[in-house]
């Protein structure tokens, strides 16, 4: 087994044990194509075993005050924190990005461990003037009770702790199913939760090759009361489809198709940077990646000779090698859609700027990439790309950057780059989107609400949003009051 790998678990967590199975599954490494790992292939009825535990460790960890439950969390925080470099080292083998992006992903998923133990204190109800002398209106926020997460591989530690710790926070238990290219980062984490205190049950984690069948059982299960998914809008809609017959709270967090719009009055320097780092990021697998670069006649040809002249300077390599910006993209299907929408592209008339081939660092590097000339029909902005390929499309006016903007079925993320407050403002509040960064490239932290509209999906993560996801309220009345 790979060094780094032996340092962590590599047996799924359920009620608070380790757990082995005869079956398994490999882990690679995406940048050599080494097995780094294998983990247990779960099925059906241990998913069923996990929410057991769940159900079980509920009324305790529930029943906790909020102030206990933070301890326990803030712990947690810590050991993941002292763990960085480790965790950063298992996270590139595994999932590929440059080792500097994975420390930044430690802190940024550790970061929610810390906000959701401080923020779960402030789960305040309501009191509310009365309509009535004799009776009085209270409301009270109650933990939702068992969750289901269904995570991707892009953020191996963020997309779980965004939903592990407002679920345990407010007082819910939760069973995850982490995806199968990515299960050791998860396990990890679960270690130091376990190491921090948790209780057994509190955190379940269900490693598995066949996401459908735990998923049905994590869907149809009518002591689950809410599931967080974050994936694929295709997977989405099967998971929300599924949920309906047990009326599931659902958190989705989908795919995106991420306008960056830059007008003719932007800071060109700033545009570019912003571009770079929306873009480029995880060799562009985020779902809140610039998809479409959509430039205004006057700046096109500036901004894109300035946004290859950038691009040209990313080295591309393994993550755990110095200096690489671009790692491997995560498996060979990824590669070939890459290069399908590429190909589409240039069928239709798009000109490759930079790049547009593989790169010789192994079979699943592609070289950081600049398309320009792109149309609206093309799929390359139709669907999303998740590799470091820009795609860049000539607009004329404001109201043609916002109609372009705005259509597609997604509603995630969108950037906009101008100096004028007044058409920045304007503009953001026109897009169908759940967030914008206007003259930045990068906005998601752990204080603030994540989330999409459209089919982009359901609810936020994050914020004080982020703990709502995982309370109900309930309304008290208190009668005869007035004797
Ligand atoms: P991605 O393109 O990021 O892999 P997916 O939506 O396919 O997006 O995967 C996100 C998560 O959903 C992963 O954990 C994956 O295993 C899981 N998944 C995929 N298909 C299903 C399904 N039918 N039911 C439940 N989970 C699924």
């Amino acid at each position: 087994m790979n060094m780094i790998a032996k340092k962590f678990p590599n047996a799924a967590l359920i009620d608070g044990e380790w757990v082995t199975s005869n079956k398994t599954f490999p882990v690679y490494d995406p940048a050599t194509g080494e097995e780094i790992a294998s983990v247990p292939d779960l099925g059906a009825k241990d998913a069923l075993r996990a929410i057991d535990a769940a159900n079980s460790a509920l009324p305790t960890w529930s029943t906790k005050t909020a102030k206990e439950r933070a301890a326990i969390l803030k712990r947690w925080f810590d050991l993941v924190t002292a763990e960085t470099e480790s965790l950063a080292q298992l996270m590139t083998t595994e999932q590929g990005k440059p080792l500097a992006e994975s420390r930044a992903e430690v802190a940024y998923g550790a970061s929610f461990i810390e906000w959701f133990a401080e923020e779960g204190k402030r789960a305040y109800g309501r009191t509310i003037p009365t309509t009535v002398a004799s009776k009085r209106y209270i409301t009270i926020k109650q933990p939702i009770g068992v969750v289901a997460a269904i995570t991707p591989w892009n953020f191996p530690i963020a997309m779980i702790t965004r939903k592990v710790a407002p679920a345990l926070a407010a007082g819910c238990t939760i069973v995850v199913k982490p995806a199968a290219e990515t299960p050791l980062c998860a396990l990890a984490v679960a270690k130091l939760g376990k190491d921090a205190g948790l209780p057994p049950g509190v955190l379940n984690i269900v490693t598995t090759k066949d996401a459908p069948a735990v998923g049905k059982v994590f869907c149809e299960d009518p002591r689950v009361r809410k599931l967080s998914f974050t994936g694929s809008t295709e997977v989405g809609k099967i998971l929300y489809r599924q949920c309906a017959d047990t009326v599931k709270k659902l958190t989705l967090e989908l795919g995106g198709n991420a306008p960056l719009v830059v007008f003719d009055d932007a800071d060109l320097e700033q545009a570019v940077a912003g571009a770079m780092a929306s873009k480029y990021r995880n060799a562009g697998q985020t779902c809140v990646c610039a998809n479409r670069i959509l430039v205004q006649s006057g700046i096109y040809d500036g901004f894109a000779a300035a946004l290859v002249k950038a691009v040209n300077k990313l080295t591309v390599g393994p993550g755990l090698e110095p200096g690489t910006a671009i790692g491997p993209l995560i498996s060979s299907e990824a590669i070939a859609k890459v290069e399908a929408l590429v190909s589409d592209a240039v069928k239709k008339g798009a000109k490759v700027l930079t790049g547009g081939t593989l790169d010789n660092a192994g079979p699943l590097f592609y070289r950081p990439s600049v398309v320009g000339d792109v149309t609206a029909d093309m799929s390359i902005v139709q669907e999303e790309i998740f590799g470091p390929v820009a795609a860049l499309v000539r607009f004329d006016t404001e109201a043609d950057a916002v109609k372009l903007a705005n259509d597609t079925p997604f509603g995630l993320a969108a950037y906009l780059f101008s100096q004028n407050l007044g058409r920045a403002w304007r503009v953001a509040e026109k897009l169908d989107v759940g967030m914008v960064g206007v003259n930045e490239g990068i906005f998601s932290n752990e204080v603030v609400p994540f989330g999409g509209v459209k089919e982009s999906g359901l609810g936020r993560e994050g914020g004080a949003e982020g703990l709502e996801e995982y309370l109900e309220t309930k309304y008290i009345c208190l009668g005869g009051i007035d004797a």
